[in-house]
C-alpha cells in the first residue's frame, strides 16, 4: 500500500572531523522517502526552491518516489548546516535557512487524500497538522519531531500528537516532553498525550517501542564506522513505515519487524554522507542485515 510522507526537502551542508560536504540532498522527507522506497510506493509532499538541483529530483525518481505533491516555489530551498564532533553523537547546528519553507503550504493532490499510511516527518507541527486535515480516514499515522518544536511550538505539537497513532522521538525529547528523566516512566506519560504507540530512539543503542500489548526493545545494527549520521532518525522512521505499508494484518504484530527494517536502513544511512550510501543500497542488502540483526538479538 502507498505511504504518504511530508517533511523537509533540503540542501544539507555537513561537516565532520574528517570531511566536509556542501549542499547534499537532505531533509527529513528526503531521507524518509528514500528509506521507505525499498518497501512501498512513496508519495512525497514538500517544497523546493529554484536552486534545487535536477540531479536530486532524478534521485527521487530513481527510487520510484511520486513527486506530484512536491511544490516548486520561488526562492531558495531549505538549507541546513551542521557540524559533528569526533563523538558523532554530538552535533551542532550551524545554520538553518528556511527559504521556501517559510511560505510552504502543503496541498495534497486529490487522489492522495485516501492514502492509508502517513508519515509526518520532522517539520513544523502546524504543517504536519495541515496534512492530516486533508486526509480521509488514514489507517496509520506516525509523527516524528525534534527538540526545536518542543521548545518553540509545544502547543502545536501537543495538538498534533493527540491526533496520531504513533509518535517517534529520541530519548532526550521523550524526557523533555514527559518532564521525566526515566524513559520507562516517561512512556505512560506520553501515551496520555494521545498516541497508542510511542517509539523512543536511542541512537546506536537501538529503540524502545511502547504499544498496547507492552514493550519491545529493538537493537541498532552495529557499525564499526560512522561516516555521517545525518538523517539516521528520518531513515529509521521512513524504513519502518515503508515496511509497515508493505505488510498485511495487524499493525501491532508487524511493528516489531518494521522497527528492525528501520534500524537497518538507518545503519546504511550512517555509512555515507547525506544520502550517498542509502541511494546505492538494494533490498537484498537490507534483508541480509535484517537477518544478521535477528541472529544478534536471538536469545
Ligand atoms: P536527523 O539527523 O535524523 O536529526 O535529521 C537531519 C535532517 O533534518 C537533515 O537532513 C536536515 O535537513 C533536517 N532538518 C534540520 N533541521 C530541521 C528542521 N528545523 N525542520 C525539519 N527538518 C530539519
Amino acid at each position: 500500500m502507498s505511504l504518504l510522507i511530508v517533511g523537509t526537502t533540503a540542501l544539507d551542508s555537513i561537516k565532520t572531523p574528517y570531511a566536509e560536504n556542501p549542499r547534499l540532498l537532505g531533509g527529513s522527507a528526503s531521507h524518509a522517502a528514500v528509506a521507505a522506497s525499498f518497501f512501498s510506493p512513496v508519495r512525497l509532499v514538500g517544497g523546493v526552491g529554484e536552486d534545487f538541483p535536477a540531479k536530486y529530483l532524478n534521485l527521487y525518481r530513481r527510487h520510484g518516489i511520486d513527486l506530484a505533491g512536491l511544490q516548486h516555489l520561488p526562492g531558495k530551498t531549505f538549507h541546513w548546516s551542521g557540524e559533528y564532533e569526533v563523538n558523532m553523537n554530538n552535533r551542532r547546528t550551524l545554520a538553518t535557512e528556511l527559504g521556501v519553507i517559510e511560505q510552504f503550504q502543503p496541498a495534497l493532490p486529490a487522489a492522495w487524500r485516501a492514502t492509508p499510511f502517513v508519515l509526518l516527518a520532522n517539520i513544523a507541527p502546524a504543517l504536519q497538522g495541515q496534512v492530516l486535515d486533508q486526509l480521509t480516514r488514514p489507517r496509520f499515522v506516525v509523527a516524528d519531531t525534534m527538540d526545536l518544536w518542543l521548545n518553540i511550538a509545544l502547543k502545536d505539537l501537543l495538538k498534533l500528537i493527540r491526533r496520531v497513532d504513533a509518535l517517534v522521538l529520541n530519548d532526550h525529547e521523550a524526557r523533555q516532553l514527559a518532564q521525566e528523566d526515566n524513559i520507562i516512566a516517561a512512556l505512560p506519560k506520553i501515551h496520555k498525550l494521545g498516541p497508542r504507540y510511542v517509539i523512543v530512539k536511542k541512537g546506536e543503542h537501538g529503540s524502545i517501542l511502547s504499544a498496547p500489548h507492552g514493550l519491545f526493545l529493538a537493537p541498532a545494527y552495529p557499525l564499526r564506522k560512522v561516516v555521517d549520521p545525518t538523517g539516521a532518525g528520518d531513515s529509521f522512521v521512513g524504513g519502518l513505515m515503508g515496511y509497515l505499508a508493505s505488510t498485511r494484518g495487524s499493525i501491532e504484530r508487524n511493528l516489531r519487524r518494521a522497527i528492525l527494517h528501520g534500524s537497518v536502513v538507518a545503519s546504511f544511512c550512517c555509512e555515507g554522507f547525506g544520502l550517498n550510501r542509502t541511494d546505492k543500497v538494494t533490498r537484498a542488502a537490507v534483508n541480509t542485515r535484517v537477518r544478521e540483526l535477528e541472529k544478534l538479538a536471538r536469545y
